[in-house]
């Protein structure tokens, strides 16, 4: 199960660092070196990805995959998560933010985008049940940020990763090398921006959306405020 995350971690990154900036000291990675899974699998996830998503959360996409690859491999050596899962999970973990999807339901976009990544996943895998829950559940969990209670691996992974990318948190864990090149690679057109933007979207089409657990105009605020050097 742990190729899927499937083993719980404590969601509070300080039980994991315990007070450190990292668990290891990171080392500089080449793009090339963080490979892009080449599956059938994986090739119909990104023709999806490229296909459904702006190309601004699609580089936002990409950097959080190749992120975490990068820090699994210098922090977290021993958790043996599939590139592929990871991979899938992170394609599509902001797939309910887009237009059509916002104004395609009521619910919350983490916890739509959950439920269509996880249909994609059980048809592009001929029936994988672990597989398309272990990214529904990371996608639906990727902004319960807090310091109670447990996770996935594969979810934990992706909320290190997801506010790494916006709000500039978690940046001991990964080379500033790493960063420079994965943003080189998958240049941010505005992100910071875009990313306000599609939070102010989703609050003005659903105000009881789950983003407001993290207080949007508080949230907004760490986005915008971010001072990280990302190129
Ligand atoms: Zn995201």
């Amino acid at each position: 199960m742990s190729k899927y995350g499937f083993v719980a971690v404590p969601i509070d990154s300080e039980a994991h660092l315990n007070g450190k900036k990292h668990i290891n000291p990171p080392t500089a990675q080449h793009v090339d070196s963080l490979a892009i899974p080449t599956s059938e699998v994986a090739k119909k996830i990104q023709e999806y990805a490229k296909e459904e998503l702006p190309l601004p959360t699609y580089n936002h996409s990409m950097r959080v995959f190749l992120y975490g690859l990068a820090i699994a491999r210098d922090q977290f050596p021993d958790w043996n998560i599939s590139p592929e899962v990871y991979f899938a999970t992170c394609l599509l973990h902001d797939i309910g933010a887009t237009p059509k999807n916002i104004e395609a339901t009521k619910l919350s976009f983490e916890f739509y985008g959950g439920i269509i990544a996880r249909d994609l996943v059980l048809e592009v895998t001929d029936s994988d049940q672990d597989f398309a829950d272990a990214v529904c559940e990371a996608i639906i969990r990727h902004q319960d940020l807090g310091t109670v209670g447990n996770i996935t691996r594969l979810g934990f992974l992706l909320q290190l990763t997801t506010i790494l990318d916006n709000v500039g948190k978690n940046t001991g864990l990964i080379h500033h090398d790493t960063i420079l090149a994965v943003n080189a690679a998958y240049p941010r057109h505005d992100w910071l921006k875009c990313f306000a933007h599609v939070i102010d979207s989703e609050y003005a089409h659903k105000p009881w959306a789950h983003t407001t657990a993290l207080g949007v105009e508080q949230f907004k605020g760490d986005v915008l405020s971010n001072q990280v050097k990302y190129d």
